[in-house]
């Protein structure tokens, strides 16, 4: 079997034009903006090209983006002050702190500062708690991303077998919480679990949110599953240079996988189109206006 290829790129992009066109509805209608503020504290190179693209992006849908490039060395008390500032601004629908953040600042602290009705990562444990009683939430970006693509490929996951490989606060867990709330049978799976291959193998949907490249071979994928490949690792080539890989081996699965994200060109560009949407939807709620359609569960 050869996989289908689920393009993330192209589905980012239409998500991206829906946003677009319903910034231009909330402007033309309504004469309100969404606005998208980012703060990044540092100098980390991969967060610098995180937030360049996002602001980027946020500027091309029509929405208004706001940059706060701080010191490594800041306070806490400075960020907190920072981000209340942002939460009193009504220009402001979405916040995003970059992580991660300095060691002398407290993440969790900083994260749950943020209004959660801004919180369009989904970080906010009020906005974890929304999620996990089914209740109305922002949602975090990546596995939002990994819903659409699921839900646009298989329209219902009712009664499927799920695998969730990875158990983080900022994927695994929020992504296992999606796919039970569509009503799949759901596995969480970690580096503690026992024949990793075997639950694999019982999975109708595998999730791989892992951080070790290429670690899921074809022959742990049921014929005929589809793969949500979320990892990103950089990997040295042997003939010099890098290149990116995800966290399965997508040659091996995608000759038994039914259908399969690519690394790159797969969850990684629904992560910021999703992002872009959660703005959207704030700035509708803030403002009691109905949310687009289809650009969150
Ligand atoms: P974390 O490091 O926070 O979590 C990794 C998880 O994988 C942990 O739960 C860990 O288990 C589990 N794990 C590690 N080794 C094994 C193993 N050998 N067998 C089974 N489970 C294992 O990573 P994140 O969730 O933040 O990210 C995961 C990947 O997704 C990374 O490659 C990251 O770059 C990528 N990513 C991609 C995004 C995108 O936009 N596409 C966004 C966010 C992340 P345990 O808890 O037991 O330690």
């Amino acid at each position: 079997m050869t996989a289908t290829v689920i393009d993330g790129k192209a589905f980012a992009a239409k998500v991206r034009d829906k946003v677009g066109a319903h910034v231009a509805r909330l402007k033309a209608d309504h004469g309100i903006t969404p606005g998208l503020a980012v703060v990044l504290v540092g100098e980390d190179p991969a967060s610098q090209v995180y937030v360049r693209s996002k602001g980027k992006m946020t500027v091309e849908v029509g929405m208004k983006s706001v940059e706060h490039r701080l010191d490594k060395d800041m306070s806490e008390n400075e960020l907190l002050e920072m981000i209340r500032h942002l939460n009193n601004d009504p220009t402001i629908h979405g916040i995003l702190v970059q992580l991660p953040l300095p060691d002398h600042l407290d993440s969790d602290l900083v994260i749950n500062s943020i209004d959660p009705a801004k919180d369009v990562d989904g970080f906010h444990i009020s906005n974890v708690g929304l999620l996990g009683t089914g209740q109305k939430s922002m949602v975090p970006c990546t596995p939002l991303g990994c819903l659409m693509m699921l839900r646009e490929h298989h329209g219902s996951l009712s009664g499927m077998n799920a695998v969730v490989v990875g158990r983080s606060n900022i994927v695994g867990k929020p992504m296992a919480q999606l796919l039970l709330n569509e009503s799949c049978t759901v596995t969480i799976a970690h580096s503690r679990t026992k024949d990793l291959p075997d639950v694999v193998r019982q999975a109708d949907i595998v999730v791989a949110a892992v951080g070790r490249p290429e670690m899921v071979p074809g022959d742990w994928i049921k014929p005929g599953a589809t793969v949500i490949d979320v990892g990103i690792n950089r990997i040295d080539k042997p003939e010099g240079g890098t290149r990116l890989v995800g966290d399965v081996d997508y040659a091996s699965c995608s000759d038994v996988a039914g259908a399969i994200t690519p690394v790159p060109g797969g969850v990684g560009p629904m992560t910021i189109a999703c992002l872009l949407a959660n703005t959207v939807t704030a700035c509708c709620r803030a403002n009691d206006l109905d949310e687009p359609e289809g650009l969150t569960v």
